[in-house]
């Protein structure tokens, strides 16, 4: 399953909660940190659960989220 990172760009989020209510892992929460306008932000508060699958990103009425899915790290076969 592949990993995904979330950017979520803090001074275009407004706390509305969208992404956090449609991720299906309960990946995203609220940070309890305010940004320059007064809004709670959103962040990965499980990010070992994301799989990059960007309903997250869909969602947003903002377009503050970026995702970025992460190549799964390659074993040598000796
Ligand atoms: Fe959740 Fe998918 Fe967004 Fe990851 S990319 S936080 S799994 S909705």
């Amino acid at each position: 399953m592949p990993k995904g990172l979330v950017v979520i760009d803090k001074e275009r989020c407004k706390g509305c909660g969208l992404c956090i209510e449609a991720c299906p892992l309960g990946v995203l929460g609220f940070s309890g940190e305010y940004n320059s306008s007064g809004y709670n932000v959103a962040t990965m508060v499980h990010p070992e659960k994301c799989t990059g699958c960007a309903i997250c990103a869909q969602v947003c009425p903002d377009v503050a989220i970026e995702v970025y899915r992460l190549e799964a790290e390659k074993k040598e076969v000796a």
